[in-house]
């Protein structure tokens, strides 16, 4: 039986399994995934290796997801570039699959060294279905059934290649976007109802910003679902967009943690420390802003001199969305004269050149004189639940900015974030800036 990822959460999992220092865990499911820097190495794999038999002997029943040691990916996505520019996203995908396949492999050799039965699998074993979105797949269902089956008979480990799937009607592999393998975690952890989904990654929780930029940032010990989720779309990678979406429908606890701490050194009788991803009303504190993430995959485009005509903004973005681009911010001036308009937007920064092109192949439909675009932009964003009852908020950063001469070059709002474009040289300085207005320095 497959376990559909998408409708009500079948499985709403009581809040109250999250960590509370009970140790009651027989029976108690438990998803761990490890990101690629903690998976560097062998021996990075080995420290993995005693993270999972810790919990094994805890009693928990333990799927691992792993991702790609550091690095693979990336080459494996530049080894595709160099072979032809424009390539077949299925073979793309099989391709830069195998990163995970390897983690997954070795992983299972070590834990089965140390005494911890384990055994391996890829996304077309569970399976693990997916559409056919080659590249950025999306995850539909997953069947745990066989991994339960083995909990039961024989504690074995699961250990799982995260990032891929089955596209089951043309039976091919797929995989799901960068960071994906996020995704594949808490979607089996939904899929097996385990307990929790631990995310081990290179830092120890969520911060109020990302603390390669801002070193007084703070660690958060919770964080709501939908602050989560901004917080990954405006740029915060620390978590997969997708994921922080499934873990919201599935109610499934997310526990972000450090994969440096060592082993030995984690007393099972008291929480560990990192950041719970939960539901809103978990939370009793709540800041106005909780958080900042930025940007620099952005590009900028401005349309000189457009008609101002009904149908215009049709004529422009119709076409753009045929071609399967994302517009983001958009800011409109009416010029002096009344008759044209300049209108700037924002894109990926990957389609920024055909997003040109496009533009370029519509200009008699559109009517314009000139495009201009820019590439050095970031986005700088703002999130905060609190902001849905607190006004002014996004006024005292226009006016902080402007006292470190940041322009802004578009703004977008909504009910719990807002975001502004700036130069992509500004943007540490910005981020700094806001962080200390709102309050969020570490003491
Ligand atoms: P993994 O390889 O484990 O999946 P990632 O590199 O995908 O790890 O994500 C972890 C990184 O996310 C951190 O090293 C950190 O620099 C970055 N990051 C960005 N924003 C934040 C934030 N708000 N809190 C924590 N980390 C963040
Ligand atoms: N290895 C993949 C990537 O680098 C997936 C992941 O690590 O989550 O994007
Ligand atoms: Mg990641």
């Amino acid at each position: 039986m497959y376990t559909p990822l998408f409708g009500p959460a079948r499985n709403a999992i009581a809040p109250a399994a999250c960590y509370k220092g009970s140790r009651d865990v027989s029976m108690a499911r438990l998803v761990m995934k490890f990101g690629g820097t903690s998976v560097a190495d062998l021996d990075r794999i080995r420290n993995v290796a005693r993270h999972v038999k810790r919990e094994w002997d805890a009693g928990y029943d333990v799927a691992v997801v792993v991702s790609a040691m550091a690095g693979t990916t990336n080459q494996l996505v530049e080894w595709c570039r160099q072979a032809a520019m424009l390539h077949d996203t299925r073979e793309y995908d099989a391709v830069v699959a195998t990163g995970e396949e390897i983690t997954a492999g070795l992983l299972a050799i070590v834990l089965e060294g140390m005494g911890v039965e384990a055994r391996s699998w890829q996304g077309w074993q569970l399976p693990i279905l997916t559409d056919n979105a080659h590249g950025s797949a999306r995850i539909l269902e997953v069947n745990g059934e066989e991994l339960i089956k083995r909990f039961r008979e024989r504690k074995q480990v699961a250990v799982i290649a995260g990032f891929q799937g089955l596209h089951k009607e043309s039976g091919r592999i797929t995989t799901l976007g960068r960071g994906g393998s996020d995704t594949s975690a808490v979607a089996v952890a939904a899929a097996i109802k385990a307990e929790r989904c631990d995310i081990y990654t290179d830092v120890d929780g969520v911060y109020s910003t990302d603390p390669r930029v801002v070193p007084q940032a703070r660690r958060m010990d919770k964080i709501a679902y939908e602050e989560m989720l901004e917080l990954a779309s405006l740029g915060a990678k620390v978590m997969q967009v997708r994921s922080v979406e499934l873990g919201m429908m599935h109610n499934v606890p997310i526990f972000v943690r450090s994969s440096f701490e060592k082993p030995e050194d984690i007393d099972p009788k008291k929480p560990p420390s990192g950041t719970l991803i939960c539901d809103e009303s978990e939370i009793m504190e709540q800041q106005v802003v909780t958080g900042i993430a930025f940007s620099k995959d952005e590009a900028q485009i401005s349309i000189r001199r457009v008609q101002a005509k009904p149908g215009v903004a049709a004529a422009i973005f119709g076409p753009l969305a045929d071609a399967g681009i994302n517009v983001d911010m958009i800011v409109q001036n009416v010029s002096g004269d009344g008759a044209t308009t300049d209108l700037t937007f924002t894109v990926p920064s990957a389609d920024y050149e055909r997003a040109r092109v496009t533009l370029d192949k519509a200009k008699r439909a559109i009517g314009f004189e000139r495009l201009d675009g820019a590439t050095d932009v970031a986005k700088v964003s703002v999130i905060g639940i609190g902001m849905r009852s607190h006004a002014g908020v996004a006024a005292q950063a226009f006016k902080a900015l402007s006292e470190h001469q940041i322009n802004i070059l578009a703004i977008t709002t909504s009910e719990i974030k807002f975001s502004v474009l700036i130069k992509a040289a500004q943007t540490d300085l910005a981020v700094r800036t806001l962080h200390t207005l709102y309050g969020l320095d570490r003491a």
